[in-house]
Parts: structure tokens; sequence; C-alpha cells
């Protein structure tokens, strides 16, 4: 596995004492982007996914790549007043205050099987808010799926009972 070493550490990024996991290495790169695209769908073929969830804004890269590959739609979920049509909304606590991410209301029908997918899985928040977005228009979450999972944040805890799946632990 080369998958790793496409991960480049930035030191205190965005702010000071954060060691930020930049992926853009492996976004240049096609073989390697390749290899990542192969360890993440490796799990997923005959689970008949067809939604591919991308958290903004890094979900987006391999999120419509996994789309592509599983022949399902993409779906983006994005911050406040970015999407244009009607929306739901999630929030989740930060370390300082809340965050909010949205969802279109026609993105999932009832019964849709979905995968979610984001770069990191750090402290849970993110996905979780996610999963309420997914489940609240009645879909059912297969797999929570990232390039990087930071497994002393816990965040594996904040999704009890789902699948998850990271190409890469630190
Ligand atoms: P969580 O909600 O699990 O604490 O944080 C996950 C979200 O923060 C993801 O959307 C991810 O893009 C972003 N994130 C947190 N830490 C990092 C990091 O070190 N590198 C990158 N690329 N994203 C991060």
């Amino acid at each position: 596995m080369t998958v790793d070493k496409y991960i480049r550490d930035i030191q205190d990024f965005p702010k000071e004492g954060i060691l930020f996991k930049d992926i853009t290495p492996l976004l240049i790169d096609p073989s390697a982007r390749k290899e990542c695209l192969d360890i993440l769908v490796s799990t997923l073929r005959d689970k008949g996914i067809n939604k591919v969830i991308g958290v903004e804004s890094r979900g987006f890269f391999f999120g419509t790549l996994l789309a592509q590959e599983l022949n399902a739609g993409f779906v983006p979920v994005r911050k406040p007043n970015k999407l244009p049509y009607d929306t739901i909304a999630a929030s989740y606590a930060l370390e300082y205050g809340t965050d909010t991410l949205e969802i279109h209301t026609d993105a999932i029908q009832k019964g849709d099987r979905v995968l979610i997918h984001d770069d990191v899985l750090a402290t849970g928040g993110t996905a979780k808010a996610v999963c309420e977005l997914v489940e609240q228009l009645g879909g059912i979450i297969v797999q929570c799926n990232f390039i990087m999972e930071l497994t002393f944040l816990n965040g594996r805890e904040k999704l009890a009972q789902k699948d998850i799946f990271a190409a890469i632990k630190y």
C-alpha cells in the first residue's frame, strides 16, 4: 500500500496545535489516486448502494469517483446556504460552537442504500450529522467510508452500529 505516502502532514493548520492531513498529493498522482479508489471500493461491491454522499468539501473528490465506480447517484452534503433547492439541516458541536450541514430534500428516497464518504474521520461529529440527515430522509446507511481515520479521537464511538471503513488508520 503506497497511498499513505501521498498524505502530507501540515503542522499548525488551520490553526496552531493541529497536525493537518493533506490529501492534495494523493489527488495529483493518478496511480496513487486509483489505488486509493480501489481500496475504498473494495468492500462495497454487491452491496446494492445506489447513492453516494460526499461531504463538503474534501469528500467530493473521492465521493464522485466512488459514485462512478458503483454506478450510483452522487449527493453533495454542504455547509449552510450553498444548496439551491429545499434542504434539511443537522447541527453538531465543535470544540468552540456548532456547525451545520445541509442536504437537498429530494436527494435521498426512502429505502435508498447510501454510502457516506469523507476524507477524514476525526471526532465523528461531521459523519454523525450526515447519518442523521440520511436517516431523516429514510435512507439506509450501508457504510461510512473514509480515506483516513484518526483513531485517537474515537470518532467511531459516535457512529455506533454503523459499518465504518477507513483505508488508513493513524
Ligand atoms: P470530525 O467531525 O470527525 O471531527 O472531523 C471530520 C471533518 O473535518 C472532515 O470533514 C474532514 O474533512 C475534516 N478534517 C478534520 N481533520 C482533518 C485533517 O487532519 N485533514 C483533513 N484533510 N481533513 C480534516
